[in-house]
């Protein structure tokens, strides 16, 4: 491997790429792949975001660079958007950076913060690219386990003395993926308070903020009392307005760490196409109907599927927000032989726990990201493949 460096030497492909290859060899075969795994919406986004990039796309001012640190317009729209939502106040300029993404944002948010050898406490299991992250910086992971028995909240009296002091950054993730737990005020409260003692960074990543059912409201981290001396909150469109392919997002919270990171990034890349900034900001500004909408498709599929995999003996928590089902294997299987099983003899194909930490073993994810009729094919596949079973 003459031509490559030790670092990527040492990085292994990002994991969903892999499962990636498996479901088109399969599908070559002629296998009619029903795929749950992958973490993205299936619905498009809404008309009147791709509206406004149309329009833009055609002036020629919309051609140039994008500020380093994004539109002024994004920024404005994202800090009015976290006073109406949460009554949070930010400042355009020096607290609000958009992001190519919030996966851009996360990984480069790291080298922005922690030197070489400082510890990173990352929750185990935990989306895949923080860990990533902090090996690409050459950090070390520390693993936060979450408690399997109270809706995956951190275990902070599991970590080591050593590890709580020496730890400089600290992600959190809710509603979270993979195990699709949400949380309220207090969990954030709590977090707070242990980043403040102990002296660590807090990066919330809040991918899901506005992806949740009935009633649930998801918090921001920034709603707690002097947050934003030690926290910084990830968002981004992909899951809400289903524009994962758009790369757009944004960081809040802390101005010195968003200076850091924008200081970095403005040495990689320019931000994003104007275009995008503007239809992504028309978005931030609106009613979020069109988010309620998209949630209400999420929440039928994720009851229609929940209440047939209790009927299985398959068992989740009925999730209040994310796009996942976090369900418990069979006794007698471990994450990857029963996911493994699934597409083999059912052609389903779900995420083994195990692909987001050791913690996640145990479990399977199941993305809601195909259509009811789709998810009746998957429980009909499902009840065949137990009764098959059965003595
Ligand atoms: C999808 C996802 C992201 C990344 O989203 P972007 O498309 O890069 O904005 C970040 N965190 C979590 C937990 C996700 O599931």
């Amino acid at each position: 491997m003459l031509y490559v460096s030790n670092k990527i030497k040492n990085l292994p492909e990002y994991v969903f790429s892999e499962f990636q290859r498996q479901k088109e060899a399969l599908q070559e075969k002629g296998i009619d792949v029903i795929d749950l795994g992958i973490g993205a919406p299936d619905l498009p986004t809404p008309s009147f975001i791709y509206d406004v990039l149309a329009q833009e796309a055609k002036k020629q001012a919309s051609h140039r660079y994008s500020p380093f640190n994004g539109s002024y317009e994004f920024r404005s729209a994202v800090a009015d958007f976290y006073k109406k939502q949460f009554d949070v106040d930010l400042d355009p300029d020096t607290e609000v950076l958009t992001l190519i993404g919030s996966k851009e944002g996360i990984v480069h948010f790291i080298q922005a913060v922690i030197n070489e050898g400082d510890k990173v406490i990352i929750p185990d299991p935990g989306y895949p690219a923080y860990q990533m992250g902090v090996q690409l910086a050459g950090g070390q992971n520390v693993l936060l386990p979450l408690d399997t028995n109270k809706g995956f909240v951190p275990r902070y009296d599991l970590l080591s003395e050593a590890d709580k002091k020496q730890a400089k950054l600290m992600f959190l993730n809710y509603p979270n993926n993979p195990t699709a737990s949400t949380v309220e005020i207090n969990t954030y409260k709590e977090a707070i308070s242990f980043v403040k003692k102990h002296k660590i960074i807090l990066a919330h990543d809040a991918a899901y903020q506005l992806v949740t059912f009935g009633e649930y409201k998801s918090p921001s981290v920034l709603q707690v009392q002097d947050a934003k001396k030690y926290a910084v909150e990830f968002g981004s469109l992909s899951k809400s307005f289903n524009m994962t392919g758009w790369r757009i997002g944004y960081v809040v919270g802390n101005k010195e760490m968003i200076q850091a990171l924008a200081n970095l990034k403005s040495n990689i890349d320019t931000s994003q196409f104007l275009p995008i900034q503007k239809a992504a900001a028309a978005a931030m500004r609106s009613d979020l109907k069109a988010v309620a909408e998209n949630n209400l498709i999420f929440q039928s599929r994720m009851e229609k599927l929940q209440k047939a995999l209790e009927e299985l003996g398959i068992e989740s928590e009925k999730p209040k927000g994310s796009i996942f089902i976090w369900a418990k294997v069979p006794v007698g299987y471990s994450s990857s032989s029963f996911a493994n099983k699934l597409l083999e003899e059912a052609g389903i194909m779900v995420t083994p726990g195990t692909a987001f930490g050791l913690g996640g073993e145990g479990y399977i994810r199941i993305s809601l990201s195909v259509a009811e009729e789709r998810l009746d094919e998957v429980i009909r596949r499902l009840r065949r493949l137990s009764s098959k079973e059965a003595p």
